[in-house]
């Protein structure tokens, strides 16, 4: 019998993995260890209604504080996982305190890829992954102030589109020659690139970056590698996200880009779980492996990993092999993706792009396997359930 679980990790999926093992009877010992100053609490209105001011951080929280309470959840903040002892089952906090388990989840997340540039270090570039990133950038978020946004991602997105609704003179850079081109179709990029240009945003793409130039410490100019340079008070680094897998090498568990588990969120070692954004897992359905950042995946495979936990008759057949799905908010605009669409081989628009509610189809060898939807939650909707059981009966190759 297990007698205690220690998660590591007090973001979206640790929460919700402690849940699930007391919702499916768990009756142990359950510790979870974060470490940041707040309670757990959700990413996503970071960079949109948070950020704004339209959204109190007690919002923010994923559960109330009673639920830790109620669930005999020993919820520690401020709880930086040193490193993992294999021989003794333990963690070992930065303050020196060992603590044993018989189980171990690792759900870590992820952590902003560093900007290889000179000058990312200036007081005034930033990156946003936390309430803590949010509240330094507040007192630059002011009408007039000058923000470059380095990367045409979701999350440089988002936060444009915030800073110009905040009257900012935003200015976004993207290496790419359009915005969001992993994960979209041109005619979305374009869409995209309208409308935050229509909202007063510079936007630049295949444009490289050299340095940062700063003046007294702080950041004071971007210089571009066709020679411009623009002056900024702000510097937003969104280049992406790393895994922190950092525990698990050390450790000497398989680790590849995100910890490696099986359908079951089991890592090689036999008592170590993991799940969420630091988390890399065979997928039958997409052919490959593959390593989600989203809502969506932190709750399904942190239910997966406490449904393997507390049931000792686990057999594989309800291996998590998710349709993934995100969403992401820029101005009025609602943009919900259904599949990944990698690898597709015809995109077939559907609607009109001027219309502000359209959707865009992808398909493999004439099979559906994603869709992006503009303001459309019905299509959205629809394709949740005509991909997600459709899969198996035609896999698809390997991208
Ligand atoms: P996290 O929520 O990142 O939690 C991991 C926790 O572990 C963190 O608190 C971390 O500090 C802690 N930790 C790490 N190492 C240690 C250690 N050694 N010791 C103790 N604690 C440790 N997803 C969507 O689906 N839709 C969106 O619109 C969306 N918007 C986003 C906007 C922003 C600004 C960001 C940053 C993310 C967004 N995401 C969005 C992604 C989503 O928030 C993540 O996929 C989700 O939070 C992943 O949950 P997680 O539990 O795996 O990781």
């Amino acid at each position: 019998m297990i007698k205690k679980i220690v998660v590591v990790g007090a973001g979206q999926a640790g929460v919700q993995t402690a849940q699930t093992l007391r919702q499916k009877g768990y009756e142990g010992e359950l510790v979870m260890l974060g470490n940041e100053p707040q309670p757990p609490y959700q990413r996503p209105p970071l960079s949109k209604k948070f950020l704004s001011g339209d959204l109190a951080p007690d919002a923010l929280f994923i559960r109330p504080e009673a639920f830790f309470e109620v669930n005999a959840i020993d919820l520690r903040v401020n709880a930086h996982v040193d490193h993992l002892n294999l021989d003794s089952k333990s963690v070992v906090l930065s303050n020196g305190k060992e603590i044993f388990w018989d189980k171990l989840v690792l759900a870590t997340g992820t952590r902003a890829r560093d900007l290889p540039l000179p000058g990312a270090d200036l007081e005034g570039v930033v990156t946003l992954r936390s309430i803590s990133d949010v509240e330094r950038m507040k007192s630059l978020f002011v009408p007039g102030k000058k923000l470059v946004v380095i990367g045409g991602g979701y999350i440089g997105l988002e936060v444009t589109a915030v800073a110009r609704v905040m009257g900012l003179d935003v200015t976004v850079l993207e290496a790419q020659e359009r915005l969001l081109k992993r994960v979209v179709s041109p005619e979305i990029s374009t869409f995209f690139h309208a409308l935050h240009t229509d909202r007063g945003a510079e936007m630049h793409c295949g444009t490289g970056v050299t340095s940062i130039e700063g003046k007294d410490g702080k950041v004071a100019s971007v210089k571009l590698a066709d020679g411009r340079e623009l002056a900024c008070d702000l510097v937003l680094s969104a280049v992406g996200a790393v895994a922190n897998s950092e525990l698990a090498i050390a450790a000497g568990l398989d680790v590849d880009d995100g910890i490696l588990v099986d359908g079951a969120g089991q890592t090689s070692h036999e008592d170590i779980y993991a799940c969420g954004d630091c988390v890399r897992f065979f997928s039958e359905r997409y052919g490959r492996s593959i390593r989600l950042e989203s809502v969506q995946n932190a709750i399904d495979q942190a239910k997966a990993v406490a449904v393997a936990l507390t049931d000792a008759d686990h057999d594989h057949s309800h291996d998590y092999d998710p349709l993934p799905w995100f969403w992401s908010d820029q101005h009025h605009i609602k943009l919900q993706i259904a599949g990944l669409s990698n690898g597709y081989d015809d995109a077939v628009l559907v609607g009109d792009t001027s219309s502000d509610s359209f959707y865009v189809a992808y398909l493999a060898k004439g099979k559906l396997i994603a869709v992006d939807s503009i303001n459309h939650p019905r299509s959205h909707m629809m394709a949740r359930r005509v991909i997600g059981r459709d899969w198996k009966d035609d896999l698809l190759p390997p991208a």
